[in-house]
């Protein structure tokens, strides 16, 4: 999936990840051998509800199924990540909305704190990160499990309205999304707005500038757009980037290059606009496991490991 990522200048390093440092390694589980590109990104799918029905949504294929319940998600997690011990892994929590299951998020937040394995991005539409559990708020426990790191926050228009057709269901305003950014800055978490291209939405880099504009007037200096996953690209990442690059104050710092992606890294004002170009890459490494519903798979269409 091609990536544009835009973020203060002064903020370089903004991955969690850092591509120098990855490497890929062979390790056996279950008496098999696997190369994995690591530190692997442990995807952990919290289950399928969510307060929105976006007729984009990636997870779309996985809701019909049904749902287990927590103890049996937690063992089987716990299991999982077990087989993995030796594997340098960083986990992303992901949904459906994953603040929509309270105690089963507490649970995994306990048990990856517990474990010491770190977290890589967190995946939300925001509705349940202000929201009160024991006493405090989702983003509170979420610091106290060093849940830190980019907590991407579903946006897709500036515009309230636009956003709820979008999103067909019960997003949070605009006012929400600067509590959140309030918060996250005060506690040095990494909050960015995450959004994808689409015809009938985000579709050119003009319309990209005004929805920046806009949320950085309340607050948020970090953004995330991608392509859309799991059904035809119409609005392709590459036309966004060439109409970028007509930009006169766009300059070209460098490029690099990894096993999955290059990345062409520009700055523009005050932004540093990062391309990530997917590569064809070698289908044999294993880059990604997905543990959803007590099984962990290869990745989000693959087989079960
Ligand atoms: S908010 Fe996210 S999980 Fe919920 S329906 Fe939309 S894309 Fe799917």
């Amino acid at each position: 999936m091609n990536t544009l990522k835009i973020t203060p200048i002064n903020e370089m390093l903004t991955e969690r990840h850092n591509l120098k440092n990855a490497k890929v390694k062979t390790f056996e589980i279950k008496h098999k051998e696997y190369s994995f590109y690591t530190p692997c990104n442990l995807n952990i799918y919290m289950g399928p509800s969510c307060n929105c029905h976006c007729k984009f949504c990636f997870a779309d294929a996985l809701n019909h199924q049904k749902d287990i319940n927590d103890s049996f998600f937690l063992e089987s997690l716990e299991r999982n990540l077990e087989l993995l011990e030796e594997i340098p892994i960083e986990v992303t929590i992901t949904g459906g909305e994953p603040t929509l299951y309270t105690k089963r998020l507490l649970m995994v937040m306990d048990l990856l704190k517990e474990r010491n394995i770190p977290e890589r991005t967190f995946s939300t539409n925001g509705i349940g990160l202000m929201s009160t559990f024991s006493g405090k708020p989702m983003l509170q426990h979420m610091k106290e499990h060093g849940i830190l790191h980019n907590i991407s926050v579903s946006r897709m228009a500036a515009e309230e309205r636009e956003n709820k057709d979008i999103f067909c269901g019960d997003c949070i305003s605009n006012h929400e999304i600067a509590r959140i950014s309030e918060f996250t800055k005060i506690n040095r978490m990494d909050m960015r707005l995450s959004s994808v291209l689409m015809d009938s939405g985000l579709n050119s880099w003009e319309k990209i500038k005004n929805y920046i504009s806009f949320y950085e007037s309340i607050g948020i200096e970090s953004f995330i757009f991608r392509e859309i996953v799991g059904q035809q690209v119409k609005i392709k990442m590459e036309e966004i980037v060439s109409e970028m690059l007509k930009e006169k104050d766009v300059e070209f710092l460098k490029s690099m290059d990894g096993i999955f992606y290059t990345i062409m890294i520009y700055k523009r004002k005050h932004h540093l606009l990062k391309h990530y170009i997917q590569k064809e890459g070698n289908r044999d490494i294993v880059s990604t496991l997905v543990f959803h519903n007590g099984i962990l798979y290869r990745n989000w269409n693959g087989d079960k490991i």
